[in-house]
């Protein structure tokens, strides 16, 4: 049977018992399920503020959008940003008439703070910081660069739901402004898409609320009119969108998230298989990742000599592997700055993910290892 990267594995039933809550209460849209989602979310994460978004694209857009606001940030401005992510995170900033400043990756793939200080100029407000795989690389070094320049910080944790450092979710700690977690139909928290944006300040996590929801204020006439019904009365504030979240996602994000911490141990399982199995091989480069063992591994990404010619063989025999990614700077939009971080641009040609998921068995980590091993080394003799 064909093995594929990703494949989520859903609690059916459960899920089906709380989508029918939404039914039977004929509530399917913004609030109810949505807010016991953000609430578990606080819980587990230890976030003060949780606000659930249609996607983490959104959520990314949302959080550019509102620092920009908030601090008066103008058109042409800029956001230091790595070229190893989905484009969603560097469409934010375009989205915001910014301007997405490419710096070089470290051995984890996430961004070099040597790279980010020397991007810093007049122009420089804030720095986007994607936990690649749900690693956090340096980014300890990358908050106290943001201190000493005065920059914000935005942390893409797309694939970081349950990635921890020391016990804590990485998006709690002092420096970061805003965290957006995605819960998008292949990431570890799936349900089909939605995300969630977390706020350092509660201030600006109320005119996101407003933002996602059209720019409406409901709270004034709330104030004025407890008693009476007038829901069709109120004010909007800004031209805002439609980026909120709805309760059906929300009913298997809540079932979803129970299974969090058991899915995230099982992704370590495989990751330590993989490990072990290409231990010999010095063709096969694993990805290292920072605090592996609280590591939410996303993907189990290694660095090959003949990348494309390895897929290729791998698709023979029906193993679908994937690239996270292609370097941002080789996408026509992103062009400008092409060449500028060569050492992202060097891993993008050799890196491949294995599959990662949690249908995926032992005996399928040691027939996926075996041909990467036999073809690795196959190559090996023919040089
Ligand atoms: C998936 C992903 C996104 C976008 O998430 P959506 O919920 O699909 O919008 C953003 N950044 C990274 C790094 C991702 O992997």
């Amino acid at each position: 049977m064909a093995i594929q990267l990703f494949m989520p594995a859903f609690q059916i039933e459960e899920c089906l018992a709380e989508i029918r809550e939404c039914l039977e209460k004929g509530w399917t849209g913004l609030g109810y399920k949505t807010i016991e989602f953000e609430e578990a979310w606080k819980d587990y994460s230890g976030h003060e503020n949780a606000h659930f978004l249609s996607s983490a694209t959104a959520g990314l857009h949302q959080a550019v959008k509102i620092l920009k606001r908030q601090y008066n940030w103008r058109d042409g401005d800029e956001i230091i940003t790595t070229p190893i992510t989905f484009v969603s995170s560097n469409h934010a900033i375009l989205y915001e008439n910014m301007v997405a400043r490419f710096a070089d990756v470290d051995q984890y793939l996430c961004l070099d703070p040597h790279s980010v200080k020397s991007r810093i100029n007049e122009k420089t407000r804030a720095v986007l910081f994607v936990g690649y795989g749900g690693s956090f690389g340096q980014l300890n070094e990358i908050i106290e660069i943001c201190r000493e320049y005065g920059l914000k910080l935005i942390l893409d944790a797309a694939h970081m739901a349950g990635s921890r450092v020391k016990g804590k979710f990485p998006g709690v700690f002092d420096g970061i402004d805003v965290t957006v977690y995605s819960f998008q139909a292949v990431k570890n928290l799936p349900t089909a898409d939605s995300g969630m944006i977390c706020f350092k300040d509660p201030e600006m996590d109320a005119v996101c609320r407003k933002m996602t929801w059209m720019g409406i204020n409901k709270d004034t006439y709330a104030r004025f009119n407890k008693a009476g019904n007038y829901k069709w009365n109120y004010d909007v504030e800004f031209v805002g969108y439609k980026h909120h979240g709805n309760s059906i996602m929300a009913a298997i994000g809540l079932v979803q998230l129970k299974y969090l911490e058991r899915d995230n141990a099982y992704r370590r399982q495989i990751c330590n298989w993989y490990d072990d199995f290409f231990a010999g091989n010095d063709d096969v480069k694993p990805i290292p990742v920072t605090y592996r063992a609280d590591c939410s591994r996303h993907l189990y990404a290694i660095c090959v000599p003949d990348r494309d010619g390895l897929i290729e063989h791998l698709n023979s025999l029906e193993i679908y592997p994937g690239v996270h990614y292609t370097d941002n700077t080789e996408y026509e939009i992103y062009a400008y700055d092409h060449g500028k971080c060569p050492h992202a641009h060097e891993v993008c040609r050799h890196i491949l993910s294995l599959p990662l998921h949690m249908r995926l068995s032992f005996d399928d980590v040691r027939i996926i290892s075996g041909a990467v091993n036999a073809y690795t080394t196959s190559m090996l003799t023919l040089i």
